[in-house]
């Protein structure tokens, strides 16, 4: 995945529409692309910060800076993943917003495994949690959570009503399609989400890594695509030889980065229990097969 040239604009705040800016914090990697993005809705009379990023203090500066003292009616996150929320609980001390959106990941164990691991965090306590469809709003301009489970449990897009435009977090990127790592990634949900996104009509989306994306339907159904085709692939591998996770990365992701393939290691094994729920295959150890 080729990075755009530097200078990034990490710490700038850059108004993309009139009731859009965004602010980049500076966490680049092979996984957050040039960084997480903040975005900030509305205007002078008051805004909501979404996906406030990492705890670091040039950002949370220039945060402060992007806001200019104009009220902060909510901070809001898309998921809890540590590049998204764990500036929600600083910015809410220095601002006073009340910290609204996604819920808290559930940390019970599934089948004896964490479900929640290093990737999360466990610190972010919202005041209000937003179900599928509820608003936020402030003057000239209201949010609706979008319920997108998939890359997490816990994950919601939101719909800027007044324009057309959605945030989506890591749900839907250009820049990459989203890791959906279990045990709390799931990739039947990531699917139904992917479809939940291309039954509406939206404008224009902003991830929370890489460029707005403008043509986003298409973008959707793309994505759609290549995680069908991503599964017969497998089905296709294992059909001619029953193989293990790591068997099935390198011949799938040849070109790949290999920084990334741990990551699309997690997203083979998140089709792999997807297809075994449905009863196409089935496992032995470590070891996958065709079911039958
Ligand atoms: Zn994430």
């Amino acid at each position: 995945m080729s990075l755009p040239p530097k200078p990034w604009p990490t710490g700038r705040c850059e108004q993309l529409e009139p009731l859009v800016a965004r602010v980049l914090a500076p966490n680049a990697s092979p996984f957050t692309y040039t960084g997480t993005q903040t975005y900030l809705v509305g205007g002078r009379e008051g805004l909501a910060v979404i996906d406030p990023g990492p705890a670091e203090a040039v950002h949370l500066a220039a945060l402060e800076a992007a806001i200019g003292g104009a009220p902060v009616l909510a901070i809001m996150c898309t998921h809890t993943h540590r590049d998204h929320s764990p500036a929600a609980a600083p910015l809410a001390e220095r601002t006073g917003a009340p910290v609204v959106g996604c819920a808290p990941l559930v940390l019970e164990s599934v089948d004896g495994f964490p479900r929640a691991d290093a990737p999360f965090d466990s610190d972010y306590a919202p005041d209000r949690v937003l179900a599928d469809g509820e608003q936020v709003s402030g003057p000239g301009w209201t949010l609706t959570a979008l319920a997108t489970p998939g890359h997490t449990s816990n994950h919601l897009c939101f719909a800027l009503e007044e324009s057309g435009a959605v945030l989506t977090g890591d749900h839907v990127m250009g820049w990459s399609t989203s890791v959906v790592a279990p045990p709390d990634g799931d990739m039947a949900d990531y699917m139904a989400s992917l479809e939940t996104l291309y039954a509406r009509e939206d404008r224009m989306y902003y991830p929370a890594h890489g460029p707005a994306v403008e043509r986003p339907r298409q973008l959707v159904r793309g994505m759609i695509g290549h995680r069908r085709q991503r599964e017969r692939q497998i089905v296709k591998l294992l059909g001619r030889d029953p193989g293990a996770v790591e068997a099935l990365v390198p011949q799938m992701y040849r070109g790949v980065d290999e920084r990334l393939w741990p990551a699309a290691a997690q997203s083979v094994l998140a089709h792999l229990v997807d297809l075994e729920r449905r009863g196409l295959v089935t496992r032995s150890g470590d070891v996958w097969m065709i079911a039958g």
